[in-house]
């Protein structure tokens, strides 16, 4: 069987939290779980990760509510009141017909002195139990981790030794707890931003031999991470790393896992064993830090004015790297990061080369309608129809990027054409992302963005 896992997600508590706001926050989240049943099956996603699950009072209230239908996966028990209040408050006239499961899962934010500055890196980790998650809270407080506050707690480490050791230490907690880096080439990922961590070993010490998988994020994917040489021999998977259960966050990337056995374990074990039929991945050019640059209203640390902004791509990086406007070092993009991975490790590898993974491009839906009908607001009551109709119709939105020969016939032609252009390529975000601003979607036209040289200064 092949199911569609989102194994990245965010509570709403991982924003903070202060006190006396716990119980407030915990019936939003119901609401999200809510919504999440029904957005889940509209992506085509069956499998979710729960987000922050050691942060305590939210695990308490996943203990509570979550119900274990095969080892290691659960439910969340959905009242058919609030569902069918929710479908009508939003106008949806969609049949929710199944259950999406959940895995246990958080990130956590290790940190690491790099000469005298301090690297982040966010890793993901899967559990396969409620008591795993609750050994790995209590090394979190063997290691002083202050944890009561925050969602994802920063696990402060003073070298590459004790991050390897930490990271070890969860992993013994079970063999099948997995630890995932996250959104690896951004600046909060374990590669990216301006510290250069070039191999994995630089930062996660010796537990980089046990790290298997490595997550794209969506400022990557495999045609960018097919540049790392030590990548080569590891598994990429996918995820939305959605802080919301909105149509355009949750589920935005997926990967899709073939499993002998719907559980827990057989999950990790295909993916560990590569058994990924395909990542469905966000075009690079749209993430948040693709090329290097500086957006404009830049607030601090630099100041920049309104339409004052920079992007580069690799071969017309200013001297130095500072940025014209503000004269302070650029924010470096994925593509960048990644033409200096592959020379740090020996290679001489361009953007799509490297080994072949499967994946497929895609653009969420209801940001297709939105570009075909003029309308910005993707919340809007009008495309949300539309979107409802769409995937009542064929199913779920999934299908549309992971079948190649799905029948669109009943869709408007003006949806439907843009679609497929969609899938032929032809499409672009223009600008593309760049310091921490989405890329724009332009269906109908490409361009080099390995050529691009843009100062409104
Ligand atoms: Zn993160
Ligand atoms: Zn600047």
């Amino acid at each position: 069987m092949t199911v569609n896992a989102d194994l990245h997600t965010h509570s709403v508590f991982a924003g903070g939290t202060g006190s006396g706001t716990i119980q407030k926050k915990l019936t939003e989240m119901r609401g999200r779980f809510i919504e999440t049943q029904v957005i889940s099956q509209m992506k085509g996603v069956n499998l979710l990760g729960t987000g922050d699950v050691q942060f305590e009072p939210y695990l308490d209230f996943l203990e509570e509510n979550l119900v274990e239908q095969e080892e290691g996966l659960f439910t969340f028990e959905v009242n058919e009141n609030d569902l069918s209040n929710f479908l009508s408050k939003k106008g949806f006239s969609f049949e929710v017909q199944e259950d999406p499961r959940y895995i246990l899962q958080t990130e956590l934010i290790f940190t690491t002195a790099v000469g005298k500055r301090r690297k982040k890196a966010h890793v993901v980790m899967l559990f396969p139990s409620f008591e795993s998650v609750r050994s790995l809270n209590s090394l979190l407080d063997m290691w002083g981790v202050s944890r009561q506050k925050m969602a994802r707690p920063f696990v402060v480490c003073e070298s590459a030794e004790q991050v390897g050791d930490r990271v070890n230490s969860i992993m013994d907690i079970d063999p099948h707890v997995e630890v995932i880096p996250a959104h690896v080439m951004t600046p909060e990922g374990v590669y990216g931003g301006d510290l250069q961590i070039d191999f994995l070993d630089q930062f996660f010490g010796d537990s980089a031999d046990r790290i298997r998988i490595v997550e794209t994020g969506l400022s990557a994917d495999p045609a960018i991470l097919g540049m790392v040489p030590e990548l080569d021999d590891r598994i990429l998977i996918s995820n939305a790393d959605a802080h919301s259960s909105a149509l355009n966050r949750l589920g935005r990337e997926f990967t899709s896992v073939d499993l002998n056995k719907f559980d827990y374990r057989s999950l990790i074990d295909a993916l560990r064993a590569g058994n990924v039929s395909k990542t469905a991945e966000f075009h690079p050019t749209e993430g948040r830090y693709f090329l290097t640059g500086h957006r404009d209203n830049r607030k601090k640390p630099f100041l920049h004015g309104k339409g004052q902004f920079c992007y580069y791509s690799y071969r017309h990086l200013p001297e130095n790297r500072i940025c014209p406007v503000c004269k302070k070092p650029l924010t470096i993009g994925v593509l960048q990061r990644a033409y200096e991975l592959t020379e740090a490790q020996g290679a001489d590898r361009r953007f799509g080369e490297g080994p072949k993974r499967p994946y497929v491009t895609m653009i969420p839906l209801i940001e297709i309608l939105g570009f075909v009908r003029g309308i910005k607001t993707l919340n809007s009551k009008k495309l949300l129809r539309e979107y409802t109709s769409i995937v009542s119709n064929i199913g779920s939105e999934s299908r549309i990027w992971m079948e190649d020969n799905l029948d669109l016939g009943e869709i408007d032609p003006e949806v439907s054409g843009a679609i497929v252009e969609v899938k032929k390529g032809n499409f672009c975000f223009s600008p593309p992302g760049f310091d921490g601003t989405y890329g724009r979607l332009v269906i109908g036209e490409t361009y080099d963005f390995e050529d691009l040289k843009v100062e409104e200064i």
